[in-house]
């Protein structure tokens, strides 16, 4: 596939909204440090680092979307399943929706065809031990590929939300499948604000959420004139701290202050999108 792969617009996404805005987690906890050298499993400064976010940062942040009756989606690696099913259980039992993420969280242009395969097949595996049928897929670092993204309808997936050439969605031809794409930018993604990881080239910053929160709402706010796709990205390792969680909670009270943004999960968007 050269680039840009074949896409069409999508179906009526926005109704009466003039933005919409989903709120996603990406629950990665020790995955991407362990796929960046499997010695960080022995480095326990590193690996408590990320497992605070399943420990400290998921239950925070379902409290927070608990409190204003917003459903999320949390994509999931499979790694992370396997360690923190109860907390994954938490998340479901919330009313979530759980996507896939990957199992290893290896970033795919580093895989061969084979390995990309395997590695998908393993995630939903690891998902469907918690009695999840995952409808979407997020690449590890939004670094999705060729490969994988053909075999996605293959696996019963409705929507990808990796890449960033619109900041509407619309849907992709693969083939003779189709699937929803909900694009995604860092400028949204707590990532790029608040990474302090062990490996320089995978983050070393932490911002004042403050500035943040202001990055993300007016973002949002000058969506409403574009009539655009808010896809807002956090980590529970990095944004379940306090001061951050602070930040996503700024965030969610313009919008809901907003009356025209609507909020949605990332399945609920692609199936109007489709
Ligand atoms: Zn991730």
């Amino acid at each position: 596939m050269i680039y840009p792969p074949s896409s069409a617009p999508a179906g009526d996404w926005l109704g009466d909204a003039a933005a919409v805005a989903l709120l996603t987690f990406d629950l990665d906890a020790e995955a991407p440090v362990l796929a960046a050298g499997e010695h960080y499993a022995a480095d326990l400064s590193a690996m408590s680092h990320q497992a605070y976010g399943p420990r400290v940062g998921v239950p925070r942040i379902l409290d927070l979307l608990g409190a204003y009756g917003l459903k999320a989606t949390f994509f999931v690696p499979g790694v992370t399943a396997e360690r923190w099913p109860r907390t994954v259980e938490r998340v479901l039992a919330a009313g979530h929706e759980v996507a896939l993420h990957g199992y290893s969280h290896r970033p795919l242009p580093d895989m061969s065809r084979d390995e990309q395969a395997r590695d998908l097949e393993r995630c939903l595996g690891a998902l469907a031990d918690l009695g999840v049928e995952p409808e979407g897929y997020r690449a590890p670092y939004w670094r999705l590929t060729r490969e994988t993204l053909y075999l996605l309808p293959t696996c019963g997936i409705l929507y990808d939300s990796s890449l960033m050439d619109d900041d509407r969605p619309y849907r992709l031809h693969l083939g003779g499948e189709q699937i929803a794409e909900l694009p995604v930018h860092w400028s949204l993604d707590d990532w790029e604000q608040y990474a302090f990881l062990p490996e320089p080239d995978i983050g070393e910053r932490i911002e004042n959420p403050r500035d943040v929160a202001r990055l993300w709402t007016e973002e949002l706010d000058a969506m409403r004139k574009t009539n655009s796709l808010c896809v807002l990205t956090c980590h529970p390792f990095l944004s379940g701290r306090p001061s951050r969680l602070r930040a996503i909670e700024d965030f969610v009270q313009f919008a809901g202050e907003c009356t025209d943004v609507r909020f949605s999960t990332a399945s609920e968007l692609a199936k109007l999108v489709l």
